[in-house]
């Protein structure tokens, strides 16, 4: 490549620049906030982990581990390394490595970047980014309802509307063995429906071809038996305490059995929501219970439940219904005529923002030429959309004092204030969050 030639972003892989990256602050500050009150504790595993982490947690015959990791030698030692794809397998792999069940349940929660090779397009990029809750170490299916409550309370705070929640029961692995031999034995009579997909999964994950997109199959796979109908008792208890306390909390959801979810660690309740309003990437948060994962990465058996919402396509839905997400503001914007004034205004600056006010100053843009004329500074303050501006013209400051000037309200109200004696004033600048 030449110096010149451009450099630019891995295909699928976004820069997320302001004013747009305010918008992913705000929804993660509703998370934080939200994550608090059902008592959600953050966590933070590394991007990178050993490729058999995924290979073991994922299972070997999903998409995601035989077509969309971004798997590398590090070349250094030789180990094989993967980015991860979703973050379950690595807050299983840290709580486990740092004996974090000892003393019973852990509600956790982490956000961040993920990596999948696919197809870039609306919703689905190389680089995209989960937010997710997992609770570890609880049996019951109250939890699975918290897990899911604490989801549709998301959607409530930052105002997304029109979600579905599809609901199913995975059962357990008894269960689902009796179901898979009976799936077998009805695809194998319709053999010539099946795709190469399909027929290559057909012994090894059977219950992923009716995850199918393809449209040939659909009517193969809508009358294919039913997992759900395979359930005992004590599976069949457990999906309905779920549902009942998801009736008690005004909850809407549909029962979907094709519903099987793209990973094989799920048992027993699995759910996405699901809007219409994104075109096919349509899910916008999956998750479900998992209660042999923690013992296939090799941790003492201890049952888990979580999910995982993918933020772009959250975002973007927000943006589809149209839903007001608050922009950042200043409170001021400090106009200098002269670059003399500038330590004491800068000191006087300085005070201000430990008072909690924001502020933004005045700077030049070309060298040389001073702070630039009033008018071009009043042109920027305005932009800024800053609800005072500061004025420290050579009056005011020969006098201590600083004009503020509203450049919200039609006339222009200003008024002097002390540079002595900020804290008496400060607080009528405050407006932002
Ligand atoms: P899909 O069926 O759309 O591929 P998935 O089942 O692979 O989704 P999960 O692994 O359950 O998705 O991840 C949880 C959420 O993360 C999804 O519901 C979605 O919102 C988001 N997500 C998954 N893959 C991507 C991607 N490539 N780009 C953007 N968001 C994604
Ligand atoms: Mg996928």
């Amino acid at each position: 490549m030449s110096k010149t030639q451009k450099l630019v972003a891995i295909k699928g892989m976004n820069d997320i620049l302001p004013p747009e990256s305010a918008k992913w602050e705000w929804l993660e500050d509703k998370v934080r906030d939200l994550m608090a009150r059902f008592a959600y504790r953050n966590m933070r595993t590394p991007i990178v982990e050993p490729t058999a982490l995924f290979v073991r947690g994922l299972g070997e015959v999903t998409d995601i581990v035989e077509k969309e990791m971004y798997s590398f030698e590090d070349r250094l030692n030789g180990e094989q390394l993967t980015l991860r794809p979703e973050a379950t397998a690595g807050v299983v792999r840290a709580v486990v490595e740092h004996t974090m069940l000892y003393e019973g349940g852990k509600r956790l929660y982490y956000m961040g970047p993920m990596f999948r090779h696919e197809r870039p397009q609306r919703g689905r990029y190389r680089q995209f980014h989960q937010i997710g809750a997992e609770a570890l170490g609880f049996p019951g299916a109250e939890v699975d309802a918290e897990l899911i409550l604490l989801a549709h309370s998301l959607w409530q705070e930052i105002g997304l509307q029109n979600i579905e929640l599809q609901l199913n029961s995975l059962g357990q692995p008894e269960e689902r063995k009796a179901h898979r031999a009976a799936l077998i034995e009805y695809l194998e009579k319709n053999l010539d429906v099946l795709d190469e997909d399909a027929r290559r999964r057909l012994y090894s994950n059977p219950l992923r071809i009716l995850d199918t997109k393809n449209p040939a199959m659909q009517e193969l796979v809508n009358a294919a038996p039913r997992l759900f109908d395979f359930l005992g008792e004590a599976s069949l208890a457990h999906f309905e305490t779920v549902k009942t306390i998801l009736d008690a909390n005004g909850v809407k959801w549909t029962l979907n059995p094709r519903l099987v979810r793209g990973m094989d660690y799920y048992n027993l309740t699995v759910f996405e929501f699901i809007t219409t309003q994104l075109g096919s990437q349509g899910t916008i948060c999956g998750g479900g219970r998992y209660d042999y994962l923690i013992e296939q990465i090799g941790g003492k058996p201890a049952p888990a439940v979580g999910w995982a919402l993918g933020v772009e396509r959250v975002l973007e839905l927000l943006k589809e219904q149209e839903q007001p997400v608050p922009e950042p503001t200043s409170d001021a914007y400090a106009i200098i005529p002269d670059a003399q004034a500038l330590p004491t205004v800068m000191a006087t600056l300085q005070k201000l923002r430990m008072a909690g006010v924001t502020v933004q100053m005045h700077s030049a843009v070309t060298a040389g030429e001073g702070m630039g004329s009033m008018k071009s500074q009043f042109k920027k303050a305005d932009a800024s959309g800053a609800r005072f501006a500061l004025i420290f013209g050579p009056d005011e400051m020969a006098r201590g004092a600083v004009t503020v000037k509203s450049l919200r309200d039609g006339n222009g109200q200003q008024v002097e204030q002390p540079l002595a004696d900020i804290d008496t004033w400060a607080a009528t600048l405050h407006i932002t969050g």
